[in-house]
């Protein structure tokens, strides 16, 4: 718990919606690489490793919001507002980010707070979290970047305010906490780690709701397609500067 001052990343994802921010040119690009074409590339014979690979360890079929079940009661929202905790902070916190994220931070200016030097966690730490277990064991915790953290593990930009420093250029993974992704079971969970919620059944409450659940669609399908691009994109990615955020997956370079 934390006796400072409240958080204030009141500004879920579908509050960036109704922002005037759009993409900047980075991240525009980013997200303009992933075609259909992008995607064949992956049946071209130079890229059959990669293709196995893929097949292997990933579904790579997109998902979509009517595919989700809440496993919480209607309209269940974070109430940061009231809220005396920190969620920016903790031995066992830490954002990775996708690729756009990257992307989003080149364009904001944001990229001192990105690292390739991941904290290390612990056994227990990791027996007490099947879900950081997986993180660690994955393709994307080998080849992208996490924010920055302090020596206490506090997130680099979470300013003394408790207000974040990111903002608008949220990553992916904080626009939808405290919502999270039980592929398994199809569902959307709300974390434990989110310790004051309201609930919200009225208009603006299940708007909120709705902008959430597509955060963690939209987190779950760059992930898909960072698997992909990584593999068969990296000359463009590089080209537009984001090679030195990446190690790239498997030994060849393009
Ligand atoms: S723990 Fe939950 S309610 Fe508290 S600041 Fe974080 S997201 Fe908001
Ligand atoms: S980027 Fe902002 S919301 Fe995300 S962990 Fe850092 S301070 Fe918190």
């Amino acid at each position: 718990m934390n006796d400072g001052p409240r958080l204030k990343i009141l500004t879920h994802a579908f509050e960036r919606r109704d922002l005037p921010v759009r993409p900047g040119p980075v991240e525009k690009a980013v997200r303009e690489l992933w075609s259909p074409d992008m995607r064949q590339r992956l049946y071209h014979p130079r890229h059959w490793a990669d293709w196995a690979h893929l097949r292997r360890h990933y579904d790579l079929k997109e998902m979509t919001v009517a595919e989700l079940k809440a496993d919480f009661p209607l309209g269940r929202l974070p109430d940061c507002e009231s809220c005396d905790d920190v969620c920016c902070t903790g031995p066992m916190r830490v954002v990775l980010l996708r690729v756009v994220d990257v992307a989003a931070f080149m364009d904001a200016g944001l990229t001192d707070h990105l690292t390739l030097e991941k904290p290390v966690f612990n056994a227990q730490e990791l027996r007490q979290n099947v879900a950081l277990q997986d993180l660690v064991q994955s393709e994307a915790w080998r080849t992208l970047p996490v924010l920055r953290q302090d020596e206490t593990r506090t997130c680099s930009l979470l300013a003394e305010d408790n207000t974040c420093g990111a903002w608008p250029f949220w990553p992916l993974s904080c626009a939808r906490f405290p919502y999270s992704l039980d592929l398994l079971r199809g569902r959307v969970f709300y974390a434990d780690s989110c310790r004051s919620a309201v609930q919200d059944a009225s208009r603006v409450g299940r708007a909120r709701e709705r902008g959430l659940i597509e955060a963690v669609v939209e987190g779950y399908n760059q992930r898909i397609r960072d698997a992909v691009l990584l593999r068969v994109a990296q000359r463009e990615l590089d080209a537009l500067g984001l090679g030195r955020f990446i190690r790239w997956p498997g030994s060849r370079r393009h």
